[in-house]
């Protein structure tokens, strides 16, 4: 399949394989550079190929970090760490976790999002599987065509669903590779193990049909029955293929995100991350805000503006998180508040998803609101309701403004408000103006990173409400004990673990644990979320605490330039 093999040699790892000459040096997973040992470079047909110089990883790490610090574009540092990885994968993520902190932002959001605006334009590399509908017939043989082999995620997407930026077609494609860079770079699984996978159905992006450099399937995109047979076709050919392999959705459309969800969720070990891991890092942040501010859960009144997959994601988890904390059934449904385009969502609205059903307030309640016929817009709903939680899931630049904010804490002391829409452009408000507003009394966490904001000679820290910190934590639990399924309970111990973890920055008042820990925080949530697939009864393996530690410190994967087998 590939030309080459990692093979177990005497407790250590090392590279078989017959390839020879420059075919070595075009193989992310094989090319070391400048690092070829003298007997390695003789073996391998590369004397003379590579500069006389035999340097440490190290050394090639600090030359990248100054070639990465030439840019100042965000974009183009992205394009620069992407095309890294097309030729060297260990010392790539050698950068990366060494920088993690400052680089995350450019191989994942927010710079990602320019990447996969532009993509068809930059397009230089294939990354992944790239499966259309008219090539999903031969789906078992374009999987047989990738290029690592032993499989244990999958990150899927169709593209329909980006960010905050919509239908990106063939640039939605782009996403699960920086997702599994994520995993890699946070939680240290193998990049040797994962798959990114296109789906192609087309595009309802009209700038995209129209233009001439655009790569991907010029259709509109499947609907209907055809849409759900194609993905139907994919999903069983994954089961045959990768028994046991984690399906990671990511960035499908709300209703198509909600639907293969539902469908698929007990079929393949599978979790959609735009819905239940943006769900999981808002309940934590929610969890601590119970702390700072000494009350309950059910004291919180919470309004979220923009009820698509990530809105509705969060109000079903933070809802499932007030049930398992012992909160009855119709109060805990009483506490939300959903906005979308038409106003707040009440029975009288009109095309609501089941999710959106589910919260539409009861009519009787807003009788006494109405200001005019038109719909109950946010400003409305925040006078009358006075919610203590407010978040911005609408991808509605500078929606909540200064009369939003100075309402919400005319009612209530410390606010939390989160605008979670990504990328920065598209954000609800930022944290210098949140704070501004609100002479720095107020709990803030965003979407997509903000620097610290120095207001009144203080330095406020910003907590971003990053997937990052939840999914690759949940991911590698749920790989690690073999689970058969991503159960609630998980994702529900999986907040915890987040709200709980101890963070290194000792800063009462941030909701969440900075990037700077995602990496022990990950371990703390994989060992969460396996104990409760055990407690669960989807665990296939049983393992006592300190056996997980174990398997933890097993499995990680730490950029590291195996040996080659000279033999
Ligand atoms: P989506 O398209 O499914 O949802 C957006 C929703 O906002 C839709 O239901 C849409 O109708 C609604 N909306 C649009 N304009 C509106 C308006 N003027 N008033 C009220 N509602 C409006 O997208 P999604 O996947 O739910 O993502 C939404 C945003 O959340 C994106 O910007 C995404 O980047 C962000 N997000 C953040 C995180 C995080 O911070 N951890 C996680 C996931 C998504």
């Amino acid at each position: 399949m590939q030309g080459y093999k990692i093979v177990a040699n005497n407790g250590t790892y090392k590279i078989k394989t017959s390839l020879k000459g420059k075919a070595i040096l075009t193989i992310p997973q094989l090319n070391k550079g400048t690092a070829f040992s003298l007997e390695e470079r003789k073996y391998l047909s590369l004397l003379g190929k590579l500069p006389v110089q035999v340097e440490t990883l190290e050394e090639q790490v600090s030359r990248c970090y100054l070639q990465f610090t030439r840019f100042e574009d965000p974009f183009k540092k992205n394009v620069f760490l992407n095309s890294l990885l097309n030729y060297n994968q260990t010392l790539f993520y050698a950068l990366v976790v060494e920088n993690l902190v400052e680089m995350l932002p450019y191989i994942y959001t927010p710079a990602v999002g320019s990447a996969v605006e532009e993509f068809s334009h930059e397009f230089r590399q294939p990354r992944g599987l790239y499966i259309s509908e008219t090539n999903i017939d031969d789906v078992d043989e374009i999987l047989d065509n990738r290029t690592n082999s032993d499989i244990k995620v999958i990150v899927v997407t169709d593209g329909e669903g980006v960010l905050g930026i919509g239908d990106q077609g063939l640039g939605g494609s782009d996403i699960p590779v920086a997702k599994l860079m994520v995993y890699t770079a946070c939680a240290g699984i193998n990049p040797n193990n994962t798959l990114p996978i296109f789906l192609d159905v087309g595009t309802n992006n009209e700038s995209l049909l129209a233009d001439p450099m655009y790569i991907g399937l010029r259709q509109k995109r499947l609907v209907g029955e055809r849409y759900n047979i194609f993905i139907a076709k994919f999903i069983n050919a994954i089961i045959n293929k990768f028994p046991g392999v984690l399906l990671h959705w990511e960035d499908f459309s709300r209703d198509k995100a909600c639907y293969n969800l539902e469908l698929y969720r007990n079929k393949i070990l599978s979790f959609n991350d735009d819905i239940q891991g943006t769900g999981v890092i808002a309940a934590a942040a929610i969890m601590s805000i119970v702390d700072i501010n000494k009350s309950t859960l059910e004291q919180q009144k919470i309004v979220i503006f923009g009820a698509g997959a990530a809105g509705t994601g969060i109000a079903q988890q933070l809802f499932q998180v007030m049930l398992l904390s012992g909160i009855d059934f119709h109060k805990a449904k009483s506490l939300f508040w959903l906005i979308d385009k038409d106003g707040l969502i009440h029975e009288g609205s009109n095309n609501l998803t089941k999710l959106q059903k589910f919260y539409a307030r009861e009519s009787s309640e807003l009788s006494s609101w109405q200001e005019s016929n038109d719909k109950l817009s946010l400003l409305n709903v925040i006078k009358n309701v006075k919610p203590s939680i407010l978040i911005g899931t609408s991808g509605v630049r500078g929606v909540f403004n200064k009369e939003v904010v100075a309402t919400m804490k005319q009612a209530v002391e410390l606010p939390c408000i989160m605008p979670l829409s990504n990328p920065t452009s598209h954000v609800e408000v930022t944290p210098n103006d949140l704070i501004k507003w609100t002479d720095g009394k107020v709990l803030i966490a965003t979407g997509s990173p903000f620097s610290d904001v120095y207001y009144n000679n203080s330095t406020y820290k910003i907590s971003q409400c990053n997937n990052a910190l939840a999914f690759p934590g949940i991911g590698l639990g749920a790989m690690l004990i073999k689970a058969t399924k991503i159960t609630d309970n998980m994702l529900y111990e999986a907040s915890v673990a987040i709200s709980k973890f101890k963070r290194s920055d000792n800063d009462e008042y941030l909701l969440l644990p900075m990037i700077a820990d995602s990496q022990n925080l990950s371990k703390a949530v994989a060992i969460a979320v396996a104990k409760q697939a055990i407690i669960d009864a989807v665990a296939t393996v049983n393992m006592s605490d300190a056996e997980i530690n174990d398997e933890l410190a097993k499995i990680h994967w730490d950029p590291e330039y195996l040996s080659y087998d000279l033999d």
